[in-house]
């Protein structure tokens, strides 16, 4: 078998702990003679481990009993509906910083439901900063102020918490659980699964309970964070499988020394390859020094004619999914937390070979 190094924005790379502990156990979870996909979500099977993940989840990000997590389907952008529906109320109103493409995606969804006030926008410099605080227009009666941690395609990340009289609605799904957080900063977190969590199709809201309740009357029951939270996360059939992976992968961190461990492994791992790309003028990338993402590293040829020949060249030495996204165009390496050091190293020596034999 040979494993090869996924730089993969997501569906994003799994530890390999977890998928052999799920291979292990995927024919008899546990000696019940069955795998832990065909039994009933409402069994104790499943309910003990779906208890298991939520206290390892909440252990791991120090998340309080006056907070809800829920595990829900239909991944962030089903959030981005969920968010409004559950908190604007009827003709409200919710500040939105726009710093890429999915706080724009946050911010179309959200006018469909209420007034959205832009209170800032760094699309003028092609999403390559955040703006200062001091240049946000909040507005006085908002809702929720809504923002994006870590805008995964652009490679821009927040590192510090906005100062908002309003709940602040976080859209963490490419930067969970790579570095400690304060919960209590926030009234909503919520992420997709499938860039640090686990495998898609589980999708993750943390709430503050003081929050719930409050759902636009026309609501679907599906999208009512309270429904959910009611009936801890079972009001249908949760994602069971993608539930048990999670929590293996909850187990995986804490046994690596939790988020404060994390943290320090993915500092090491960006730095080292932002050194690289800063190091020559062969490679490049756009983001302003203080908002340089930990997990998504986003850069650019000199001469993008080389692009094609990078990428494939690349993918032949077992370095997969380097390639920018569609909109962006360039590359991307994705360093989550399942992606180790050892793969930023091979990456690295990838790129000097190939400036090397190109520059
Ligand atoms: C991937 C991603 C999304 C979209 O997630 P889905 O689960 O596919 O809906 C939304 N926001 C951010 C920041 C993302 O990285």
């Amino acid at each position: 078998m040979t494993r090869r190094y996924n730089f993969c924005a997501g569906p994003a790379a799994l530890p390999l702990p977890v998928l052999e502990q799920a291979r292990d156990e995927m024919l008899d979870w546990h000696g019940a003679g069955l795998s832990i996909m065909e039994m009933s979500h409402r069994s104790p099977e499943v309910v003990s481990v779906a208890e298991r993940a939520e206290a390892t989840l909440r252990e791991l990000m120090g998340i309080g009993d006056d907070y809800a997590v829920l595990f829900l389907q239909g991944g962030a952008s089903t959030q981005f509906a969920a968010v409004p529906l559950n908190l604007m109320g009827e003709n409200g109103v919710a500040d939105y910083v726009n710093t890429g493409q999915w706080s724009k995606k946050a911010i179309a969804e959200g006018g469909r439901f209420g007034k959205v006030n832009v209170a800032a926008s760094s699309e003028d410099t092609n999403f390559s900063t955040i703006p200062p605080q001091s240049s946000w227009q909040l507005s006085a009666d908002a809702a929720y102020l809504h923002y994006t941690p870590n805008e995964t395609i652009g490679g821009v990340e927040y590192f510090w918490v906005p100062e908002s009289a309003a709940p602040l609605v976080v859209d963490m799904s490419s930067t969970i659980l790579s570095r400690p957080v304060n919960v209590d900063d926030y009234g909503v977190i919520y992420a997709g699964a499938q860039k640090n969590i686990g495998p898609a199709g589980l999708t993750l809201v943390i709430v503050r309970k003081d929050l719930l309740g409050k759902a636009h009357a026309q609501c679907p029951a599906m999208l009512n964070w309270k429904t959910a939270a009611d009936n801890d996360s079972m009001y249908n059939t949760p994602p069971t499988f993608a539930l048990y992976l999670a929590g293996l992968v909850f187990d995986w961190l804490q046994a690596q020394g939790g988020l404060q461990a994390m943290e320090v492994r993915n500092r090491r791992k960006a730095e080292k390859l932002y050194a690289a790309i800063d190091g020559s003028s062969f490679y490049a990338n756009p983001v302003e020094l203080q908002s340089r993402s930990l997990m998504n590293v986003p850069f650019t040829l000199a001469d993008d004619s080389l692009d094609k020949a990078f990428l494939a060249e690349a993918d032949a030495a077992g370095l997969l999914n380097l390639k920018g996204h569609r909109s962006v165009g360039g590359m991307r390496a994705s360093i989550y937390n399942a992606v180790g050091e050892d793969a930023v190293d091979a990456l690295i020596d990838f790129m000097q070979d190939f400036e090397r034999r190109n520059g």
